[in-house]
């Protein structure tokens, strides 16, 4: 908890407040993502395990911390599509595989934008595969802070198989988004595919609209993708952007 004293009244800051402030204090517009992922946590959103590093020997050092198989993406400011840049490393093994994929993230990142800010690389666990689904939040003009939800890849990027609700939502109309997507189906089980664990979902559903309710700076939120699990979900990719 940090304290600010204005005029005699005493605000406090969670660390949500103190992210938004301080990209705002450096002209920043989009969160990074370890500070989105940070937000994310405070509202009980389970995110994959991760540690911000700045050097090759930092970043051995984490991924010994949080265990192989580990990930690796570029932080920068400058850098809003991390794959696109060559900025993500996937499935990492070994101390040596972590060391490459440094140094390569490094030179294909220089090369794809040479005046990008580095930061540095997140470490992060790699999340096991299972059923991916997509959260998002925006602010439209004319209804406010809305949710969006629906399964990943070609669910939504072809088939557009969303469904929407201006927040803030209660938990029967979590639990109504979740069962009206035409692909509810697959969520519920399908074949060799365990079912997916829909009181997780439902509760992430309602954490992410009391975080966009309760910080209006927030104009764009993506969780994308969060992995479902039989027990428990973990969002993998988390993008915020400020107004
Ligand atoms: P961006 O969307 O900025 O290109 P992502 O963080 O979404 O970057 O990473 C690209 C893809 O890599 C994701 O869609 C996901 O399939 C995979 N991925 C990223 N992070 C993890 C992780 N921690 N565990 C497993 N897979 C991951
Ligand atoms: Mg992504």
């Amino acid at each position: 908890m940090f304290v600010l004293l204005i005029d005699m009244e005493v605000v406090t800051l969670n660390n949500t407040s103190k992210i938004i402030n301080q990209a705002y204090n450096e002209s920043r517009k989009s969160l990074l993502e370890n500070e989105a992922k940070t937000i994310c946590a405070e509202y009980g959103i389970p995110v994959t395990k991760f540690e911000l590093s700045k050097t090759c020997q930092e970043t051995i050092i984490a991924a010994q911390q949080i265990g192989f198989p580990i990930v690796l993406k570029i932080v920068s400011p400058d850098i809003i599509h991390k794959s696109d840049s060559g900025g993500v490393k996937l499935n990492l093994r070994s101390t040596s595989e972590v060391e490459k994929a440094f140094k390569e993230i490094m030179k294909n990142v220089k090369k794809y934008d040479k005046s990008a800010r580095i930061i540095g690389v997140l470490v992060q666990e790699m999340a096991k595969p299972a059923i991916e689904v997509i959260v998002g939040a925006i602010k439209d003009p004319q209804f406010g802070q809305t949710l969006m939800f629906g399964l990943g890849g070609i669910f939504v990027e072809i088939l557009k198989d969303v469904t929407f609700r201006v927040a803030p939502i209660m938990k029967e109309d979590a639990a109504e988004m979740i069962s009206e997507v035409k692909a509810y189906p697959l969520l519920k089980g399908y074949r060799n595919t365990p079912p997916a664990d829909i009181n997780s979902l439902t509760k992430l559903l309602i954490n992410t609209s009391r975080l966009i309710i309760e910080n209006p700076e927030i104009k764009e939120l993506d969780l994308n993708p969060v992995i479902v699990y039989e027990k428990g979900l973990k969002v993998v990719d988390a993008r915020i952007i400020l107004e």
